[in-house]
């Protein structure tokens, strides 16, 4: 991140109104930006530019409804609002004194810097499956987390629509996280790339690790599109967000995963 950039944003006062509103549509404009221009260039390559090469690697079968997409982009955008207000408010907080973030890098070690980067993804990741398990209660699952599974048939435009509650107890995770783990701002930055990255391709619905992925050590711990298509599928396994560690650990892990994984392309046997 450009520092210059970054001491104008931390240094400006938000405590008017209108500068805290500014601070959150700026925010605003580059979430959102970031979320079209991502899941464009991937719906882009994948399904148009060099849709021959993907196209037999597709995982559901189930066409896509007419207007999902619109939808999608549709909640996308009203948490892109959401992610941007406490983004806001996050910035505040930090220029109050409220969050353990800090800018000079040597403040800590330089291993403290990869370690609390490990720590903060970890933190992110249990919250997430659990909260997850917890919104697949069936109660919530009407009430919340339908909209998202309203996507039987995933695409990069799925990774950021759900509905806005879900938005939020996801938006909040990173400052509440940041309360008590003292982050650089590049692990910051660091965390929200591999957070959209990972979001987008595990939505892509197209297996796009190489064959060998899950026998190598980094591999077989990364959450991907197989195992994420699955949990649109099938519902009751493949909770995790980046790692698998959870769903190995929970006993969550879908019986399919793996043979579906090696087969590049979905098997029609349902598990
Ligand atoms: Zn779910
Ligand atoms: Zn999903």
């Amino acid at each position: 991140m450009n520092s210059t950039w970054l001491e104008f944003l931390i240094e400006t006062d938000y405590s008017n109104p209108t500068a805290f509103g500014l601070l959150a549509l700026g925010l605003f404009v580059i979430i959102m930006g970031r979320y079209v221009l991502m899941a464009g260039l991937f719906y882009l390559y994948f399904y148009e530019w060099d849709a021959d090469t993907w196209n037999d690697r597709k995982l559901s079968t189930k066409p896509r409804p007419t207007g999902q997409v619109r939808k999608e982009i549709q909640w996308s955008a009203i948490n892109s609002a959401i992610f941007a207000v406490v983004g806001a408010l996050g910035v505040v907080a930090f220029q109050q004194g409220y969050t353990a973030v800090y800018t000079d890098i040597q403040a800590y070690p330089l291993w403290y810097v990869p370690l609390s980067l490990g720590l903060s993804l970890f933190l992110h990741e249990t919250y997430y499956y659990w909260l997850h398990r917890l919104m697949h209660q069936p109660r919530l699952y009407r009430l919340v987390h339908q909209v998202h599974h309203d996507s039987l048939t995933s695409s990069p435009w799925t990774s950021f629509s759900f509905h806005p509650v879900e938005g939020l107890l996801e938006a909040i995770i990173l400052p509440v996280i940041v309360m008590v783990l003292p982050l650089h701002t590049s692990v910051i930055a660091a965390q929200l790339t591999l957070m959209i990255l990972s979001a987008t391709i595990n939505h892509l619905d197209i297996e796009i690790f190489p064959k060998n992925w899950l026998g190598t050590r980094i591999g077989r711990f990364f959450i991907g599109a197989t195992h994420h298509s699955l949990h649109h599928r099938q519902f009751r396994f493949n909770y995790g967000l980046y790692f698998t560690f959870w769903d190995k650990w929970g006993k969550t892990e879908s019986p399919l995963f793996r043979k579906e994984f090696d087969n590049r392309k979905r098997i029609e046997n349902r598990g």
